[in-house]
C-alpha cells in the first residue's frame, strides 16, 4: 500500500485503491495462519492482487472505465474475485483500462490516463494498462486482466510483465463484464511465470455459472513452470509463425525475438518454420466479429439497469427511447461508439450474410491453421507486439494503427487456445519486448515450461 501510494501520482495504474479491505483481508488472513487453519490453502495465500475494473467485485464500485458504469457497486462476487478470497489473497484495487476493454493503449479509459513505469511519455499497453502498469512499478506483485484480442499479452509486453490468456473456457467469465463473449478470457498477470502459474491454478476450473466453461480439471501449470526452470528443453518442438515477423514490425522487436529463439535452441529445443496461411486474415476477422459482439453486449446499458441515467431536456418528449439515447450518447466514449455502429451494421439484414457469416468461415479456417500446426510442433512462437511502448497520442486519431498493434495477439483469440507473453529483455529504445507462446487448446501447460526457461 505505500508503495502505491507513491507511485500512483506518476503512473495512474489504480482507479480506486481499497486499502481498508486489504488490510481487513489481510488480517483476517494472519489469524488464519497464526490458529494453524492453513491447510489446502495455495501457496499464493496472503498475497496482495490487483484486478482489472473489467471484473465484478461486490461491494466495491466496478466502471469497466465508462461513464456509463459510475458509480455501479455490484451486489456480487465474479467466480475468480470468490476464488480469489477462499484463496485468503487480499485484493488492493481496481486497475484503470480502455473504456469496456476497447483499446491498446488504455487512453480511451473515460478517467484517467495511465502511465508506463518504464517511460512516463509512454502508454502501457492495452486494454489492461492498469494491471500491467501496477505489476511492472512494483505496486501489486500479481493482477488479473481480459483478453478479447491481446489485452492481456499486449500492455505485459508494453511493460515487461508476464501475462497468460488462459484457453477460452479455462477461467470462469461469470462476472466478467461481457466485451464480445466469444472471444473475452479472464487471465494473470504477474513478474514471473512461476507466479502466473500458480495464479491460473487459483482462478481456473470449472463453473456451473459460465455455459462456455469447460469440465476439466486445472492442469499442473506450477509444476510445468517449474520444471521449465531447469532450462533443458530437448525434446520441444517450437514453430515459428512465418506470417507474424517481418513488415510492421520494428527491427528492435525482431533482434530481441531473434535472440530468445536462440536461447530456446540453445536449451535443447528443436526449432522449426510454420506456415498459418489465414493468419493475415485474423485482424479483418477479428475487427467484424468483435465488433458485433460489442454491439449486441452492450445493448443492457440503456439507463434502466446500471449506472448513468440522463433524461432528455425539456421540449424533448421524456419517453423511455429518448432517455435511453441520451443517457448512451453520454454514457459512451468515441471508440465505443464507433465499435457499437461497426457492429449493428455488420449484423444488419442483408449484411450478415456477408460480412459476420464471411469472418466466422475465416475464424474456421484459422482454427484450422492452428490445429495443423499443432500436430508438428508443441508450442508456436511470435514476437508479441510489432512495437515496443508509443507516446500518449501517437495513435489516438488513427484508429487502424491502434487497431494493427493487436496483429499478433488476436488469432489465439480468434482460436480459443492458451498464449502467452513473457519479458524478452529490452528493444534498442529502452523498452520492453514480448515473446509470445501459443499452444494447444486444454493444453496451457505447455506454454509454462517453455516461457519459464526463456524468463
Ligand atoms: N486491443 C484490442 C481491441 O481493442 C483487444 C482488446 C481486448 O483484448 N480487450 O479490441
Amino acid at each position: 500500500l505505500s508503495v502505491i501510494e507513491s507511485a500512483e501520482p506518476d503512473i495512474k495504474a489504480f482507479l480506486r485503491v481499497c486499502p481498508d479491505d486489504a488490510l481487513a483481508q489481510a488480517d483476517a488472513f494472519d489469524a488464519r495462519r497464526a490458529a494453524g487453519d492453513v491447510e489446502g490453502l495455495p501457496e499464493l495465500a496472503g498475497v496482495p492482487i490487483a484486478i482489472k475494473d473489467m471484473i465484478v467485485t461486490k461491494g466495491i464500485e466496478t466502471t469497466a472505465a465508462s461513464k456509463i458504469l459510475k458509480g455501479w457497486i455490484p451486489p456480487y462476487d465474479a467466480t475468480v474475485i470468490t476464488k480469489i478470497k477462499a484463496a485468503g489473497m487480499p485484493i488492493l484495487g481496481k486497475t484503470n483500462l480502455d473504456e469496456f476493454a476497447q483499446g491498446s493503449s488504455t487512453e480511451h479509459s473515460a478517467f484517467q490516463t495511465t502511465h508506463n513505469p518504464w517511460n512516463t511519455d509512454c502508454v502501457p499497453g492495452g486494454s489492461g494498462g492498469g494491471s500491467a502498469s501496477a505489476v511492472a512499478a512494483f505496486e501489486a506483485p500479481l493482477a488479473l486482466g481480459t483478453d478479447t484480442g491481446g489485452s492481456i499479452r499486449q500492455p505485459g509486453a508494453l511493460t515487461g510483465t508476464v501475462g497468460v490468456k488462459p484457453t477460452y473456457g479455462a477461467v470462469s467469465r461469470f462476472g466478467a463484464i461481457a466485451m464480445a463473449s466469444s472471444l473475452d478470457q479472464i487471465g494473470p498477470v504477474s513478474r514471473t511465470v512461476l507466479d502466473s502459474a500458480l495464479l491460473q491454478e487459483v482462478i481456473g476450473g470449472y463453473d456451473r455459472r459460465d455455459s462456455t466453461s469447460i469440465p476439466m480439471d486445472v492442469p499442473h501449470l506450477a509444476d510445468a513452470a517449474r520444471e521449465g526452470a531447469r532450462m533443458d528443453l530437448h525434446g520441444l518442438r517450437v514453430g515459428l509463425l512465418k506470417e507474424l515477423g517481418g513488415e510492421g514490425f520494428q527491427p528492435g522487436v525482431e533482434k530481441r525475438f531473434n535472440e530468445s529463439v536462440d536461447l530456446l535452441r540453445g536449451m535443447g529445443a528443436e526449432v522449426v518454420e510454420v506456415s498459418c496461411p489465414h493468419l493475415p486474415y485474423s485482424l479483418g476477422a477479428y475487427y467484424i466479429i468483435m465488433p458485433s459482439e460489442v454491439s449486441s453486449n452492450l445493448a443492457r446499458y440503456d439507463g434502466m439497469r446500471y449506472g448513468l441515467r440522463v433524461m432528455p431536456p425539456e421540449g424533448v418528449p421524456q419517453t423511455a427511447a429518448n432517455m435511453m439515447s441520451y443517457t448512451r450518447e453520454a454514457g459512451f466514449g468515441d471508440e465505443v461508439k464507433r465499435r457499437i455502429i461497426l457492429g449493428t451494421y455488420a449484423l444488419s439484414a442483408g449484411y450478415y450474410d456477408a460480412w459476420y457469416g464471411s469472418a466466422q468461415k475465416v475464424r474456421t479456417l484459422i482454427i484450422r491453421d492452428f490445429a495443423a500446426a499443432f500436430e508438428k510442433v508443441d508450442v508456436l512462437v511470435s514476437p508479441t507486439s510489432p512495437t515496443t511502448a508509443f507516446r500518449f497520442g501517437a495513435k489516438m486519431d488513427d484508429p487502424l494503427a491502434m487497431y494493427m498493434n493487436d496483429v499478433a495477439t488476436i488469432p489465439a483469440n480468434l482460436a480459443g487456445i492458451p498464449a502467452m507473453s513473457v519479458p524478452a529483455g529490452l528493444s534498442d529504445d529502452g523498452l520492453p519486448v514480448g515473446f509470445q507462446f501459443l499452444a494447444p487448446q486444454k493444453h496451457d501447460e505447455a506454454l509454462y515450461r517453455p516461457a519459464a526457461a526463456l524468463e
